[in-house]
């Protein structure tokens, strides 16, 4: 491809993109940057309509499972630390996840806004947040994923994810074109420790638990909107972007 057409993609590719996030976002000194909080079950959807969302706005997607996840591959201190709570489905200490997001969001990628996948997962977690993005000017959506727990543990007993990319797939509806191997990245696909039928229930129970209270902390502030996670990936695609064209620059820049 000669370099002239490759310049030409790149400029396209960067204004149709800046047009997207002009959609809920101006880009004036004014405009606060946007954190968007997926919440919802595991195997609600979250990382999926992160990845949309994330290609759609340019924003990068803040899993702090894949983080995790990430440490424990890397044997890091921190990997060792975690690796024994992330498999048995536990959460890890509040102190942890916070001191790893507030360094994540200080990178420059995420100036203009992120998208948190699986974080805050307790009530602490959401007041130190909210605290925090407050007083630096950053605009909180929060959108809940609600899938009811049967179809939880359906999801996540058949759920394979690849390991490079975080991708999921379904070993009976959406099993990858090569087995083992993703479709998108090439890297392997696995079936999480945690995935298994004790540790799921485990999980949701801790959803409902602890995670669940942080609905009506942020209801009471605004910020919240539910939407019906058992729609196709495309359904509740769509009934995000209905919720987001809310978030205009009248509503937000100030
Ligand atoms: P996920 O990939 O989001 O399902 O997260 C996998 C595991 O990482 C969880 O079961 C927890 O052990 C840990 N984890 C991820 N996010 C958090 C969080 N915000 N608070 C506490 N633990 C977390």
């Amino acid at each position: 491809m000669s370099r002239k057409l490759l310049c030409w993609i790149l400029a396209f590719l960067t204004v149709s993109n800046h047009s997207l996030i002009a959609d809920i976002c101006c880009e004036t000194e004014k405009c606060p940057a946007i954190a968007l909080l997926l919440m919802g079950p595991p195997g609600g959807g979250k990382g999926v309509q992160s990845k949309i969302l994330s290609a759609k706005y340019g924003w990068p997607q803040i899993s702090t499972g894949d983080l995790l996840r990430q440490q424990i591959k890397d044997c890091t201190e921190l990997g060792l630390k975690v690796e024994n709570l992330t498999k048995s489905g536990q959460l890890v200490p509040d102190s942890i996840i916070l001191d790893m997001i507030f360094e994540r969001i200080q990178q420059p990628d995420c100036q203009k806004g992120f998208i948190l996948d699986g974080c805050p997962r307790t009530l602490v977690q959401g007041q130190l947040l909210d605290q925090h993005f407050q007083s630096h000017h950053i605009k909180t959506v929060v959108l809940v994923l609600d899938v009811p727990d049967e179809q939880i543990k359906e999801r996540l007993l058949h759920r394979i994810v690849c390991e490079k990319c975080g991708t999921p797939y379904h070993t009976k509806t959406l099993p990858p074109k090569q087995e083992g191997i993703c479709d998108r990245c090439q890297g392997n696909v696995i079936k999480r420790p945690d995935d298994s039928d004790a540790i799921i229930s485990d999980r949701l129970k801790i959803y409902h638990q602890q995670t669940e209270p942080l609905f009506e902390f942020y209801s009471s502030k605004g910020y919240l909107t539910r939407i019906d996670g058992t729609l196709s990936k495309e359904e509740v695609s769509e009934k995000i972007e209905q919720v987001l064209t809310h978030y205009t620059c009248e509503t937000t820049c100030q």
